[in-house]
């Protein structure tokens, strides 16, 4: 288990370069004393893999990469630093019906570090997008999310290590079925345990609801589960945004850190 030190977590393990930079936000996160810094473009950021994948959510702005070996010759631009280890990563979209165009895009290269995410449901719709619901939709959109997860963490489309924000689906839907949630938590994180990946906790989700994300740490708590640090900052400010939050749950709970 790696501690952590003084109530800090010193790893980021999820961020974008669509926004802004890859120098401007590896120079953040050297100011910030961060030991382990990575950097995971959604791979809808791709021109190849958007023409030949239908996403259902993707960014309508920001820098497209040509090929995979434009995005990787970015992080040349970064001068090494002592005590200091920037990884190349993606973060990849679980769909089951493109598991296999996914898995050979991404798999043309090795990775540092490779976060998988979960951005739509079975018929499509953005887990983002506003999701009308009624309470009884709430809580099957719920349970098919998290059955889509737990296909993702069960599949070997790509060798991931974290299922990031796993929880993200109260953005479109702004509610979750409360006597339910913990069992379904369970769930996930007894297949993340089983399956050696580790459950994301996302300073995005903790903004939009810290409850539901102490509600998967208790999951990861007890079964068992590693977690991961991920702001998913798109901009040098976010960096290692809402991370105390995530330390103090870490603590709480006795959580072990994949990174
Ligand atoms: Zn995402
Ligand atoms: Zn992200």
């Amino acid at each position: 288990m790696k501690p952590l030190r003084g109530n800090r977590i010193e790893s980021d393990n999820h961020s974008h370069i669509l926004a802004a930079s890859i120098e401007s936000m590896t120079t953040a996160a050297k100011k910030k004393g961060l030991e382990q810094f990575s950097i995971t473009e959604h791979i809808s950021q791709f021109k190849g893999a958007r023409e030949s994948i239908e996403f259902s959510s993707f960014h309508t702005k920001g820098r497209v990469f040509h090929s995979l070996d434009e995005y990787r010759s970015e992080f040349e631009k970064v001068k090494p630093a002592p005590d200091f280890r920037l990884k190349m990563g993606l973060e990849v979209d679980f769909i089951s019906r493109f598991q296999k165009q996914i898995g050979d895009f991404v798999n043309q290269r090795s990775w540092d570090i490779l976060l998988c995410s979960v951005h739509e449901l079975s018929d499509r719709k953005d887990i983002e997008a506003n999701i009308n619901s009624d309470p009884r939709s709430t809580e099957r959109r719920w349970r098919e999310y998290v059955e889509i997860e737990i296909e993702a963490l069960e599949s070997d489309y790509i060798p991931f290590d974290v299922l990031t924000h796993p929880v993200r689906l109260f953005g479109g839907i702004g509610d979750f079925p409360r006597d339910e949630i913990g069992g379904l938590l369970s769930d996930l994180a007894r297949s993340a345990r089983r399956h050696s990946k580790a459950l994301e906790l996302n300073g995005k989700d903790l903004e939009i609801n810290e409850r539901l994300v102490e509600q998967l740490a208790r999951a990861a708590a007890k079964e068992g589960c590693q977690v991961s640090f991920g702001s998913d900052a798109h901009l040098p400010t976010q960096i290692m945004e809402n991370s105390p939050q995530a330390a103090n749950l870490i603590e709480r709970f006795g959580l072990e850190l994949k990174f």
